[in-house]
């Protein structure tokens, strides 16, 4: 657990490093803005492309603490040992993310598992916030009937997301 924690800090000193040349780099494309609007739009692609990078990376040091509390104990009571480790990409609301996941093997019957993916709960190539937003935005194409009947779902199914007691 001590060398995960030192790893982490590590992980986290690098993206500080990142973040603030980063900055620096925006800052001096910002001094040379044609207009105010154009300011706002580089800001935005910026904190889309930081924010990016610190999912990436928050992503990736969570999916290896889950990983090493996985019990390596199969249901046959073999052993299960790191297979092969697989990178998966999936778009999020601030563009794609990729992270490297292990694949956990059973010495015994073979039988095996990626022990993040739950975590993750990446069920297609989009993440969760990805697909309600373009939910949301699809409701808004359709002819009014239909929209409000699919507004009523979706804010259902959000107050059931945002809400994990009214589910039960
Ligand atoms: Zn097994």
């Amino acid at each position: 657990m001590m060398a995960q924690d030192a790893a982490g800090s590590q992980q986290l000193e690098r993206l500080v490093g990142l973040v603030v040349a980063e900055i620096q780099s925006l800052w001096g494309e910002l001094m040379i803005a044609p207009s105010g609007e154009a300011m706002e739009e580089m800001v935005l692609a910026w904190s889309r492309k930081v924010g990016q990078r610190v999912l990436a990376a928050g992503l990736q040091a969570q999916v290896e603490a889950v990983q090493a509390q996985a019990p390596r104990q199969c249901e046959c009571s073999g052993r299960r040992h790191i297979h092969l480790r697989r990178p998966r990409t999936v778009l999020t609301m601030l563009g794609p993310v990729r992270v490297v996941r292990q694949y956990h093997r059973c010495q015994e019957c073979g039988v095996g598992t990626f022990p993040a993916d739950e975590w993750l709960g990446w069920q297609h190539g989009f993440s969760r916030g990805l697909e309600e937003a373009v939910a949301w935005q699809a409701a808004a194409m359709l002819p009014p009937g239909a929209q409000a009947l699919l507004w009523l779902v979706l804010s259902c199914r959000s107050v059931v997301t945002f809400h994990p007691h009214l589910n039960g």
